[in-house]
């Protein structure tokens, strides 16, 4: 898969179901469609109504916030990949560090969920990032780097190349704490060196690495414009569309 920008929308447990589907809408009448994506990771309940109402926009795609790593059985409460195929379910996220802290998810718990969703031919968005104590100890590089070592780095070159990557440093998740654009291109460059030592050059350069944390339409031009910054992964102002129109289109504004 070559580079993409892409504008991902984490809706996390926000929105009804009707209020849902009017974001939707709202989102599919607003948007002008160009070469980046819009993905939308909605709740479960809204994913099928979702993909309805984004069918037939060539820049939207529909993603889960999670799934189940296996395929079928006695998990109840949970979603299989089988089951999000058949609503129109083209992305993943993956390893939210919201998963990681509240449901436990670990790095190897990961590296299943990533395999489970290659092998259902849908793209795992698969989130890192550091705590903020571990930034400020320096060792955030250090850290991230075992994230994606211990959850991607067992793939083939050829399904490392269909991964998305997401850098969420926790302390700017949802805080109104921006990483400053030279904080989220030192990572991603760092994360994209990890990949090319790893697997090779045109690899690294192929993977598109979003950002995430507090992502707004008065930063995303600067973060996007980035060298090593595809995009980015929105959770709050993503519930807005006019807010979340705005951080797509700064695609077109960044001269990169
Ligand atoms: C997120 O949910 O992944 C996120 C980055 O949230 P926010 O944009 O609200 O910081």
């Amino acid at each position: 898969m070559s580079r993409k920008n892409i504008a991902a929308g984490n809706w996390k447990m926000n929105k009804n179901y009707e209020e849902g589907l009017a974001l939707a809408r709202s989102l599919s009448e607003k948007s002008v469609a160009s070469d980046a994506l819009m993905i939308l990771s909605t709740p479960f309940i809204h994913l099928k109504a979702v993909g309805d109402i984004i069918k037939g926009q060539p820049h939207m795609r529909l993603a889960a916030q999670n799934c189940h790593q296996k395929a079928a059985g006695a998990y109840t409460g949970e979603t299989s990949l089988d089951m999000l195929k058949s609503v129109g379910v083209t992305h993943v996220i993956l390893g939210h560090s919201e998963r990681r802290e509240y449901f436990h998810e670990s790095n190897e718990l990961l590296a299943e969920k990533v395999n489970a969703v290659l092998d259902s031919g849908l793209t795992p968005i698969f989130c890192c990032g550091e705590r903020l104590d571990i930034r400020e100890a320096n060792t955030h590089v250090a850290y991230v780097a075992n994230q994606i070592k211990e959850s991607l780095f067992h793939l083939s070159t050829a399904d490392f190349g269909k991964i998305i990557i997401a850098y969420e440093p926790i302390w700017a998740i949802g805080t109104g704490v921006t990483a400053s654009p030279a904080q989220a291109q030192e990572m991603h460059r760092e994360i994209r060196q990890m990949i090319s030592e790893k697997y090779d050059g045109e690899t690294a350069d192929n993977c598109s690495i979003l950002y995430g944390g507090s992502v707004k339409p008065a930063n995303a031009i600067e973060l996007f414009g980035q060298p090593d910054v595809d995009g980015g992964l929105v959770g709050g102002a993503s519930l807005k569309a006019d807010d979340f129109c705005a951080i797509y289109d700064a695609f077109g504004k960044t001269n990169v």
